[in-house]
């Protein structure tokens, strides 16, 4: 099938302009995710979509935003509809750092707060602001996609550590920090996305989270730590922030309300020392002045109000039963050999499927026997894993995730019986 930008290239036919060449060095390195290619091909027929990553549009509180939006304009259209100041509205961002002190401890008076077009732009920002080209980031093996993209646009050396059910292996890093203090290098930054990873499930344990701020002390590099996930927790005990065990400010913290009220908002926020705020303002002002101030003031009445609070155990009470139903069907249908994570919460479960197996040459066979997955090699900054995938189990309803974790049970079944033969 040809996209609408195909059928009007098309049209348009060749012409004379050699339109390559006018692109930037920059531009010309840029590629489209293969796995929104992949997905095309998954539009086509009837196929059950594992592959999304898209947060369930029936958990979109509508009635509360209309509600909201129609007080908003008949008291705050001066405010709503007009420019804001590139830090974002204040009323917001006193909301949300209240909101922060009493949910993960993070006192108010250790951090400020800047509202950003979506966790997407904090980070960009992050590598506009830290990234000179050749620093070494440390991101998780594997990581999110999205922020390995948004990072390599300023040509960071990555170094991916591995990860087990506890999140990062903090071990590893430590031995890999000790390698190259010899070699005279230090770590610019360290990425993690520490609760209910995208795309691992999995959650770096609290012990673990300790021994990272330690180790960002001795060796003195700073956290990006991207937190969309930590309200959505269907099962055991909540765990504070990396952040909250931060008493120097380096941690950058990402909050955003893509997956507590609805991406279309398209705001997320960054909560940090003040003196890294200053910077990343000064460069936002120039990308983009300030986030929309329409749905600055109407998250603004929603934080304020009480209706996130009120909001969130419905996100998760509608999830659950899709978390459980994609675990019980896993259980059911997965030949023996395959691995998977048991999230508490978040949107993803990662399966590993016996070494051999290339998830990425398995995803056309999958597709036309009715189910996606996304391969999980570009998850990893080198690629340097072939055999895994991720699931999502928060968009389609669960009778679909049954039958479609049964279609590719079916299909790892024979993979595993040629691996064998
Ligand atoms: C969904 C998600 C986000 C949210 O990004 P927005 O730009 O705020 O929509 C951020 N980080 C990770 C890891 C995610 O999965």
């Amino acid at each position: 099938m040809m996209t609408m930008e195909e059928k009007l290239m098309r049209k348009l036919g060749s012409g004379s302009l050699d339109f390559e060449s006018y692109f930037s060095k920059k531009a010309l390195e840029m590629k489209a995710s293969e796995i929104r290619e992949l997905l095309k091909l998954v539009e086509a027929g009837d196929v059950i979509s594992l592959a999304g990553g898209l947060p369930a549009p029936e958990t979109f509180p509508v009635g509360t935003i209309k509600k909201i939006t129609q007080e908003v304009l008949e008291k705050h259209a001066d405010k709503a509809l007009q420019y804001g100041t590139t830090k974002g509205f204040t009323p917001l961002r006193l909301a949300l750092a209240n909101w922060m002190e009493k949910r993960y401890g993070i006192p108010m008076s250790k951090v400020e707060i800047m509202m950003v077009a979506g966790s997407q732009q904090a980070l960009d920002l992050i590598g506009r602001v830290f990234i000179n080209p050749g620093d070494i980031v440390v991101v998780e093996g594997p990581t999110y996609l999205a922020a390995l993209n948004a990072f390599k646009y300023y040509g960071p050396k990555f170094i991916s550590i591995p990860m087990d059910h506890d999140g990062m292996r903090i071990d590893l890093l430590e031995k890999k920090l000790e390698e190259l203090k010899k070699q005279g290098k230090n770590v610019k930054f360290l990425y993690t996305v520490s609760t209910f990873q995208n795309p691992a499930g999995v959650t770096m344990s609290l012990k673990r989270r300790k021994r990272l701020i330690e180790l960002a002390k001795e060796y003195d590099f700073i956290i990006v730590e991207d937190n969309p996930y930590s309200e959505l927790r269907y099962s055991g005990e909540p765990i504070p922030p990396i952040k909250h065990f931060d008493h120097e400010g380096r941690v950058i913290y990402l909050g955003t309300f893509s997956k507590i009220l609805a991406p279309g908002f398209r705001l997320g926020w960054i909560a940090a020392h003040p003196h890294f705020i200053r910077k990343m303002e000064i460069a936002k002002q120039a990308i983009d002045l300030c986030a929309n101030t329409l749905a600055q003031v109407i998250a603004w009445k929603y934080v304020e109000d009480g209706y996130l609070d009120e909001h969130i155990p419905e996100i998760v009470k509608f999830y659950k039963p899709r978390r459980d139903a994609m675990l019980e069907a896993l259980e059911e249908y997965m030949p023996e050999g395959i691995e998977w994570t048991k999230p508490d919460g978040g949107m993803f479960i990662w399966v590993t499927l016996p070494e051999g197996i290339d998830t990425k040459l398995m995803a056309e066979k999958a597709i036309s026997r009715g189910v996606a997955y996304v391969p999980g090699e570009a998850f990893f900054a080198h690629r340097e894993v072939k055999n895994t995938m991720r699931l999502n189990f928060t968009y389609v309803p669960e009778e679909t995730i049954r039958e479609g974790v049964k279609r590719l049970g079916e299909v790892i079944k024979e993979e595993v019986k040629a691996l064998k033969s």
